[in-house]
């Protein structure tokens, strides 16, 4: 790999739809342009190869991946994901939840991914164990990927006498985010009002697991767009799922839709989760949960999509490569014509690093040099083809190198 300290040169690489090189000294791009001087760059010949910016990951969870093999997996009528991985939780241990986690950031990175926010569970079942093992995760894999932690509470907050205590114990640790989970309580205003005034204590952003489910009556997505614009948290907060945007009228759905709108509220599909969990017990038309990532984006609102869950109860083929949540969104979410598989890897890049509220990200000169170079000339080819990364870059440093090879018995005929 790569030494820190050394100038790059990515020579030849499409850039905007062009061919160009690309410069980088000091964990920085220092230039964007044709025929750039070599001279005293490592350089990597990246001819007609497509580069983005680093993969960013906004909702994942990496404490509870790996365990799809210690429970059994849904069927119709059966235990719900959460009720299975509570059970689990219990017995994790700091190491346990460590090794699982550092495997998700591993791969990860191979695939592209230079930041990350993830969840980490705080609650009476886990306390803080996952929160020791993912601080001690992100200082360990600090200059190779940014892993931001929220604090998250799965489970609810009115359960029992400890969760609000350990989640605000948490947020001291250094976590930067709070996150909510509205339809874990029976009280959902109670639950946003709790999150609202923890975060405004705290000063943190707010990220919702929100409307998951199905039903209307039990939507939150207008209150808590309510709640971001009375307290001025325009801007900081982020729903995640919100499943239930596909089952409203029409009518009602652009009235929601313009309220997250006016509240500058970040969203983020969790599609494989989505299309695993849902409808089960639908007799009819089983309904696959995805929420209308098309309409939200033509409105105006930042969406992004993530990988959420890997090998878990909740998708037990989760795995965190963002191209291949690209190729998922494409199929679930009716986005697979040219013009949108062209635009799909903005909810992976840009979007996220909105929501995140990243400084410096992007391909222009001055923002800090994390890309992601792939072996196919555009989006479409990339998402099509789930194209190799063949370069993962963060803060200038090649940190991921990746090839794929094959042997074929045909002749090419011209
Ligand atoms: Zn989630």
């Amino acid at each position: 790999m790569t030494a820190p300290s050394r100038p790059l040169l990515l020579r030849g690489g499409l850039v905007g739809g062009r061919r160009q090189d690309v410069s980088i000294r000091d964990g920085r791009i220092a230039r964007v342009g044709a025929g750039l001087d070599a001279a005293g760059h490592d350089a990597l010949d990246v001819t007609d190869r497509l580069v983005l910016p680093g993969f960013v990951e906004s909702h994942i969870h990496p404490d509870k991946a790996f365990i799809a093999d210690r429970t059994q997996g849904l069927s119709a009528g059966g235990p719900t994901p959460q009720t299975l991985v509570a059970e689990l939780k219990k017995s994790f241990t700091v190491e346990d939840v460590y090794q699982r986690a550092r495997r998700v950031i591993e791969l990860a990175v191979r695939h592209g991914c230079t930041t990350m926010r993830a969840h980490v569970e705080v609650d009476a079942f886990v306390q803080l164990r996952g929160v020791e093992a993912l601080r001690r995760l992100q200082a360990d894999v600090a200059g190779v990927l940014d892993l931001e932690l929220i604090a998250f509470a799965q489970e609810g907050i009115f359960h029992d006498g400890v969760t609000q205590d350990l989640l605000r114990e948490a947020l001291k640790t250094g976590l930067g985010t709070l996150g909510g989970c509205p339809y874990m309580d029976r009280d959902q205003r109670a639950h946003i009002d709790w999150f609202f005034e923890t975060a405004q204590a705290f000063g943190v952003p707010l990220d919702f697991h929100a409307d998951s489910g199905d039903d209307p009556e039990q939507l939150t997505t207008d209150y808590i767009a309510e709640q971001t614009l009375a307290r001025g948290m325009q801007g900081r907060v982020t729903l995640g799922h919100l499943c239930m945007l596909d089952v409203l009228e029409p009518a009602h759905r652009a009235r929601v839709i313009g309220r997250i709108r006016d509240a500058g509220i970040h969203v983020i599909s969790l599609p494989a989760t989505e299309l695993h969990v849902k409808g089960r017990a639908d007799v009819t038309r089983t309904w696959r949960g995805v929420t209308r990532i098309g309409e939200l984006r033509e409105a105006g609102i930042n969406v992004s999509i993530s990988t959420n869950n890997i090998v878990n109860p909740f998708t037990p083929y989760g795995h965190p490569d963002l191209l291949r949540q690209a190729l998922v969104t494409a199929m679930s979410a009716h986005l697979g014509n040219l013009d949108q598989l062209a635009w799909l890897p903005e909810l992976i890049t840009t979007n996220p690093a909105r929501a995140l509220g990243l400084e410096g990200y992007g391909l222009a000169e001055g923002c800090r040099a994390d890309l992601v170079v792939l072996d196919a000339r555009d989006a479409a080819q990339a998402i099509t083809e789930q194209a190799e990364k063949l370069y993962v870059v963060k803060a200038g440093r090649v940190v991921a190198r990746n090839t794929r090879t094959h042997e074929l018995a045909l002749d090419r005929r011209e």
